[in-house]
């Protein structure tokens, strides 16, 4: 497993972020996952407009040019000698004295990475989703480090035993906790437009293409959740999700569409009080 920080190959585990850092106290940062095939980065250059895109609206000043930046990744590719790899890059607005007021004069931002091995399975077994409420901020698109929403998201939807949540938000299924989300109806593809509610993703892009190019047509529109019954099919996309096809949908009656129980001290949710909404 390779590490990078600001130039210096390191080990994961080195501890060289500063206390005063502002990915590490504010969440200050974006990041992108990019997945490596036969030691070659797969659809660098649309990562790296989302990168440069997140960092805009965020007024991150990039500390490297795109041409510098995907040499760094042929570098971390290169150091990892792993054909088969995730590489996890961050950028946050750079270490200062902690205050929410951004630094001035303007930091450097600081740069740091891992890559680890990944393989693909090359048949997945299908999938649950569990239905919530999308709690995160109205800036979705952003790609942002500050992943709280997803993480409890994800891990309530794992206590019940399913693989992934499916996000509700204004009563339509948009997305899940780190993957984008798709219907089949009528043999067409539906996901949700990529406005700033969800994560434009990489896979769901490509996948656009490939629907193109199969001549599937693709309706980009949001599924209210009482259209739920008359879908054909579900699957989910992500870098490292790739293709992940969905068995069933389950709801949960403690759990309306929230994540967290709204009542302080209340009992921790019972994974057999789930209930299939639509099965494939
Ligand atoms: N949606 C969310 C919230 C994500 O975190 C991710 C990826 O991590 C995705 C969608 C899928 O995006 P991509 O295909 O670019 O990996």
């Amino acid at each position: 497993i390779v590490g990078y920080y600001n130039g210096e190959f390191v080990t994961p585990d080195s501890g060289i972020v500063p206390l005063d850092e502002r990915g590490h106290q504010f969440g200050d940062g974006v990041y992108e996952v990019i997945r490596c095939y036969n030691g070659r980065p797969f659809l660098l250059d649309w990562h790296l407009d989302r990168l440069w895109m997140s960092l805009q609206a965020l007024r991150i000043v990039p500390p490297f040019t795109k041409d510098e930046c995907a040499s760094l990744i042929e570098r971390l590719i290169a150091e990892s000698r792993e054909p088969e790899s995730a590489i996890y890059l961050q950028v946050t607005r750079g270490s200062a004295v902690r205050n929410h007021l951004f630094p001035e004069p303007t930091v450097k931002a600081n740069v740091s990475a891992t890559v680890r091995p990944v393989t693909s399975q090359t048949s997945k077994a299908p999938g649950t989703l569990l239905m919530m409420a999308d709690e995160r901020w109205a800036n979705a698109w952003i790609k942002t480090i500050n992943l709280l929403p997803n993480i409890l998201a994800k891990q309530t939807a794992h206590d019940m035993g399913a693989d992934e949540a499916l996000l509700v938000r204004d009563g339509a299924m948009i997305e899940s906790a780190s993957s984008n989300l798709w219907f089949v109806r009528d043999n067409q593809l539906i996901t949700a437009p990529a406005d700033r509610y969800i994560l434009n993703g990489i896979t769901r892009r490509f996948v656009m293409e490939l629907a193109n190019q199969l001549g599937i047509v693709v309706r980009e529109s949001k599924l209210p959740v009482e259209e739920l019954t008359k879908v054909d099919g579900i699957f989910i996309t992500g870098t490292l999700t790739e293709v992940f096809p969905i068995q069933r949908v389950v709801t949960h009656p403690d759990l309306p569409y929230a994540s967290l129980p709204a009542v302080k001290g209340s009992e921790p949710l019972a994974a057999d009080k789930c209930q299939v909404a639509w099965e494939a």
